[in-house]
């Protein structure tokens, strides 16, 4: 949360945020203070402010008690600005490895209520050190003095629960369903972040507003980075943001007017089910859009041919299977409504007319999103909509980054295609009960390699030529070979990176020229990143106008398109001296070998351009690029 320091502030430095240090091992604060905003990244918050307070640490090891976790919001979380909901958390991932094995900083952002909740407790950063000596949940109330953060004992029935048993006892004990009173939202680990030892890519879970009050398993994920595996290691298997006033910001008018704009507007429609102001129906279009090209990953990362996964198609799916009924949902406020919820048609069928048709069905059996449903679907040679349904909700309900898990278990399954000796029970494509087996066995920690990701079981195993990931970060889906930039993201490679879509999207794409896509990267690509600030979620789609107009509404003090993106480039740019600091080099930004041309996987009939002089002339021009301008702005000064 910002505050004001004076009465009636005219600038972005007349606000102020608290910050606490708590020692877990402890359960101490150590220290809480309300700093000045001193720059546009303090003021915008979220990555802003948490990788400068993580540059000053040393970290050789993501899982030592001395590590931080910062948890934090942006400057448009909690406000009435639509979509402003994001939590982020910050850490040395223990994923994202630098070649020599060092952990590198990223983050992992969250939708869904939390992050509004824990804006209204009045915390600005919280950062965690320090482990409990047994399992604990954190509890962040909102005081009269600002925000009181306290450890207690897991209620019991927590150790070992999967995510929605955990849910379901924290929102009993802190919220009131029966009278429809709400004070809480949680943050979460699975059974994978409780075995961070083995577990490295465990994500958190936060409550929706839907599921605090329906009970049903609707929630949002910080997925990436194993940001879960760091809250398990501190012994912390939930944090409760209590908060009984909820704080919010309405701005003034032109925030009913951007509102209007990011919820029925052009800018969100590709997000929108086709329902709702003509939308084109949310992150799932891109499985049909990808495969008519023949760039839907298939087989981890191999298709070759178009239209490979016809029957899970959301469209199919949604339009000719009458075994579902889908609504669309969304987010407390959030007229987008992403979510496109898939339940069983009911006994009788599934009534022609969606608006009667939404009113009436059976049981619920997953969200159709296209990262968890391709990579546990084609990308695994999986094309039963309902075996796709299972394996991507047992990521949830285990506590998985949904794409880590699925981008390793796609590598097991080509390694195991190739005559090697076979790893993980031998499971091959196609096999949804093996899968589903070996998911239970890394998040429980009986499989004790597999869940430390595919950087690592390649090295240890072999296979680093088809081990699809960039400094130890499994690839979204959306083909590496049709993508250069993906070394360049600093967290999620679609999320941080936007050069993921160029070759499919863009018409004036040219992917044969390094001069295109070292443009993309060093001038476009990391603007993505702005949403990791300010608090929108990536869906809206705000432009840096937009953003700086919202910030000015809600804040009363003047703000520009200029202003955003410089700070959101002084972000990726520290991000970038932050993997340096931990010694990354220029070979630390690297693609495995089979996607390149002349290669295996490197030529395929809708992609076949990315050859390795090609790759490496970009590399080397976005690397030196991006390091000739961190020393600019004096970023060098975190690099030995
Ligand atoms: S666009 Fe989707 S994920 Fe983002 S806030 Fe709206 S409903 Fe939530």
């Amino acid at each position: 949360m910002l505050k004001a320091r004076t009465q009636n502030p005219v600038q972005t430095t007349d606000f102020c945020f608290t910050r606490v240090m708590f020692d877990v091992s402890s359960g101490q604060v150590v220290k809480m203070a309300d700093l000045p905003v001193a720059d546009d990244m303090d003021f915008m918050g979220g990555i802003g402010r948490s990788f400068k307070i993580v540059a000053d640490y040393d970290v050789d090891d993501p899982f030592a008690p001395e590590a931080p976790l910062v948890l934090n919001t942006g400057c448009l979380t909690g406000t009435a600005f639509m979509t402003g909901l994001r939590a982020y958390f910050t850490a040395y991932s223990p994923l994202k490895r630098t070649l020599t094995g060092k952990p590198m900083a990223g983050w992992s952002a969250m939708s869904g209520s939390f992050g509004r909740k824990l804006m209204s407790t009045g915390m600005g950063d919280l950062v965690l050190v320090g482990a409990a000596d047994a399992p604990k949940i954190l509890v962040i109330t909102q005081g009269s003095d600002g925000p009181q953060v306290s450890l207690k004992p897991a209620p019991e029935g927590m150790v070992g629960a999967q995510v929605s048993e955990r849910m379901k006892i924290l929102n009993a004990q802190y919220n009131n369903p029966e009278k429809r009173q709400f004070p809480a939202h949680f943050a979460v680990i699975g059974p994978a972040g409780e075995h961070w030892q083995t577990v490295w890519m465990a994500n958190i879970v936060g409550s929706t507003q839907e599921m605090v009050m329906t009970g049903e398993e609707k929630y949002r994920f910080a997925g990436r980075l194993g940001m879960g595996a760091l809250l398990g290691c501190k012994n912390i298997l939930g944090i409760v943001a209590h908060a009984a006033e909820d704080v919010r910001r309405e701005g003034d008018e032109r925030l009913k007017a951007i509102d209007r704009e990011i919820g029925r507007g052009e800018q969100s429609r590709g997000f929108r089910n086709p329902h709702n102001n003509d939308g084109l129906g949310g992150t799932g279009k891109n499985e049909h859009m990808l495969d008519v090209v023949g760039v839907l990953p298939f087989k981890n990362f191999e298709p070759r041919g178009e239209n490979l996964a016809v029957p899970v198609h959301l469209e199919t799916m949604r339009d000719e299977n009458p075994a579902f009924v889908v609504i669309d949902r969304g987010c407390f406020g959030c007229e987008i409504a992403c979510h496109q919820d898939f339940y069983a048609a009911p006994e009788g069928g599934r009534d022609p007319d969606w608006r009667v048709a939404r009113q009436n069905y059976g049981a619920y059996l997953g969200r159709y999103e296209y990262e968890p449903m391709e990579l546990s679907g084609p990308n695994l040679g999986v094309l039963d909509p309902h075996d796709n349904f299972i394996l991507a909700r047992l990521d949830d309900e285990l506590g998985f980054d949904t794409i880590s898990v699925n981008v390793m278990l796609g590598f097991v399954m080509d390694y195991n295609s190739r005559g090697e000796k076979p790893i993980g029970g031998g499971v091959q494509f196609g096999d949804v009960a093996g899968a589903a087996r070996l998911k239970e066995d890394i998040a429980y920690g009986r499989e004790t390699l597999l869940g430390k990701g595919t950087k690592a079981i390649s090295e240890a195993v072999g296979g680093q030529g088809f081990a699809m990931h960039s400094k130890g970060v499994e690839y979204p889906a959306y083909l590496p070979q049709t993508n250069p930039g993906y070394p360049f993201a600093l967290a999620g490679g679609h999320m941080s990176m936007r050069t993921f879509l160029l070759y499919v999207t863009d018409p004036d794409c040219q992917p044969e020229s390094a001069d295109y896509w070292v443009e993309q990267i060093t001038k476009n690509g990391w603007a993505a990143i702005a949403k990791d600030l300010h608090g929108g979620c990536l869906f809206a789609f705000t432009p840096p106008p937009q953003v700086a107009e919202g910030i000015s509404s809600a804040y009363g003090v003047p703000f520009t398109a200029e202003r955003v993106l410089d700070a959101t480039y002084r972000a990726h740019l520290l991000g970038m001296a932050l993997e340096m600091k931990q010694g990354a080099t220029r070979d630390d930004y690297e693609m495995p070998r089979e996607v390149f041309a002349g290669e295996r996987k490197g030529d395929l009939p809708g992609a076949n351009f990315l050859s390795r002089e090609l790759f490496e002339e970009i590399r080397d021009r976005s690397f030196d690029y991006f390091k000739s301008e961190l020393t600019r702005l004096g970023y060098d000064r975190y690099i030995a």
